[in-house]
């Protein structure tokens, strides 16, 4: 299951109201994309959604239980960002593994979970290797493989391809869409780029300012854009 459920949902620093009561329903399944520019609210909707961030007002719900003061390792989240640390000195397999190690899974375990995410990700091959002696794109989905391995029911990016160059980022938008078929779950993957957003998502939450503009299928926004803030983020990709 992945049901999301975002009910008035709110972020304040301070005086600072960086996320205005947001409503919003994000189906079991869903490769939702949030898009909008730098500074509108994107990760802080993801950290609260992730349990990394206090929601100031309003509800969240996961499969319809609040989970508002549920910390991040119970709600069956993982999450992805931009800049993820791999252990250097570990092999492939040992950074995939940590998390179930951490977990205390025991050993019989941890080699199937591995092995079953390594050839999700087409990492069999390098289970071996030291992350030093992988490409970009491989060191890439070993630390996806970190978040797949504990098989959460949803899944957060948070501009995972915002490093790689472009001939890498149009190949891991590939891998990310077959990951999503393969594994079927909630993915919600966060970008300022329009193109991403048009390629992969099924919908599309656009932000801007700390406020939904519009939340639709990549056609509806294109053909039906709410107001001209949309027309012109979707209208002009980069
Ligand atoms: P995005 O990910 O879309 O670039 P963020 O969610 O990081 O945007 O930031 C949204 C707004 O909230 C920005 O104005 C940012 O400065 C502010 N913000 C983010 N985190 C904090 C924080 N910990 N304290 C104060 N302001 C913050
Ligand atoms: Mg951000």
């Amino acid at each position: 299951m992945g049901d999301l459920k975002l009910n008035g949902v709110t972020k304040d620093f301070g005086s600072a109201r960086v996320i205005h009561p947001t409503d919003l329903d994000i189906r079991d399944g869903d490769f939702t994309v949030f898009v909008g520019p730098s500074g509108c609210g994107k990760s802080t909707m993801l950290r609260m959604i992730a349990g990394l961030e206090d929601i100031s007002a309003g509800t969240l719900e996961i499969d319809g239980r609040v989970v508002n003061k549920l910390p991040p390792a119970k709600r069956g989240i993982a999450m992805v960002f931009q800049s993820y640390a791999l252990y250097p000195h570990m092999s492939v397999f040992e950074n995939i593994a940590f998390p179930l190690r951490v977990d205390g899974l025991p050993q019989a375990e941890v080699e199937a979970k591995v092995n079953r995410a390594a050839e999700v990700l087409k990492l069999t091959e390098r289970l071996d290797h030291r992350p030093g002696e992988l490409s970009g794109g491989q060191r890439q989905r070993v630390a996806i493989g970190r978040a797949i391995v504990r098989e959460p029911s949803v899944f957060l990016f948070d501009e995972p391809l915002s490093n790689l160059d472009a001939a890498l980022r149009g190949e891991m938008r590939v891998e990310l869409s077959r990951l999503h078929g393969h594994l079927g779950n909630t993915m919600i993957y966060v970008t300022h780029d329009q193109v991403e957003a048009m390629t992969m998502a099924d919908r599309i939450v656009v932000l801007n300012a700390g406020y939904v503009e519009q939340a639709g299928t990549p056609l509806e926004l294109f053909h039906r854009p709410a107001n001209r803030f949309v027309a012109g983020f979707i209208g002009n990709p980069n």
